[in-house]
């Protein structure tokens, strides 16, 4: 292992990645395992098929789920990239397995919202459904033991996990990616409802887009179903056990691959 990582790797990997050598788990979280490879500034991500939801209080397993998530986040980098927004894809090797630049994550979950659903409806009374116009961007601290709370601009500048420039930089970005993929899923006939975004800075402390977008990150309703159940093809199938929870993913990915890029 290279020291000169240590300056743009998260300091928790750094610490469990002493002493390691190329091809090793550097980090394991909920839906991904991240391996380091011979080249230190690229790594491996192997989308894995276990899912949780309510902050790991539910867990289970979706066959097949992490090649679906895989493809899918795969070829939305790409569509991403071809917007001129930068990302952390490199490309993917197999079916699930994505080559990534190492980044420093930042420790930030950026929503962007163009319809109220979930914890939205939940902490301020809008019906579900409501259309927000303009989109709404929210920040949360990525902070599993404090339940990774909402966080007002002046909280993130106390608590230095941004500097107010990035702050602009993050909801200018996090704007215009929901630009790009509102389009794109409206041509797929899937309505972008809400979705999470993750940041971090490459060895050039550039901001890039990181992690994944795929129905475990997003809302995503089928244009083609009415019945509020039915139209549902993201995680909140498995979240509230409304059954159909591979299909729904599956669908999602043959829309998407069947958009060119
Ligand atoms: N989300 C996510 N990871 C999280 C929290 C939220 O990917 O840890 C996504 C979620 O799938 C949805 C959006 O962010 O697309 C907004 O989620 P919300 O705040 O409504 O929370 P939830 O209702 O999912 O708890």
């Amino acid at each position: 292992m290279r020291l000169n990582r240590s300056s743009w790797l998260p300091i928790k990997l750094f610490n469990l990645i002493s002493g390691m050598t190329a091809d090793q788990k550097l980090y394991e979280g909920k839906a991904k395992i991240l391996y380091t490879t011979d080249d230190a500034d690229v790594l491996l991500a192997h989308f894995k098929d276990d899912a949780t939801a309510f902050n790991a209080q539910k867990r289970g397993s979706i066959p097949g789920k992490g090649a679906v998530n895989c493809a899918i986040s795969s070829h939305l980098f790409k569509q991403l990239e071809a917007n001129d927004i930068p990302t952390h894809f490199i490309d993917q090797p197999n079916a699930n397995e994505m080559r990534v630049r190492a980044v420093k994550i930042l420790p930030l979950e950026v929503v962007v919202r163009n319809i109220a659903a979930g914890s939205l409806c939940q902490q301020t009374g809008l019906v579900l459904g409501t259309i927000l116009s303009p989109p709404l961007v929210e920040f949360y601290y990525k902070n599993d033991a404090l339940g990774d709370p909402l966080l007002t601009r002046d909280r993130l500048l106390l608590l230095k996990l941004a500097t107010p420039e990035q702050v602009d930089h993050l909801q200018a970005m996090a704007l215009k990616i929901n630009q790009v993929l509102t389009v794109f899923f409206q041509e797929c006939a899937i309505t972008l409802v809400d979705f999470k975004l993750e940041f971090g800075l490459n060895r050039n402390q550039e901001i890039v887009l990181a992690d994944e977008i795929s129905p475990d990150t997003c809302r995503l309703w089928n244009q083609t179903e009415t019945d509020p159940t039915q139209r549902v093809m993201d995680k909140d199938r498995f979240r509230h056990d409304l059954g159909n929870v591979e299909s729904a993913y599956q669908q999602v990915m043959q829309r998407v691959l069947a958009h060119p890029v």
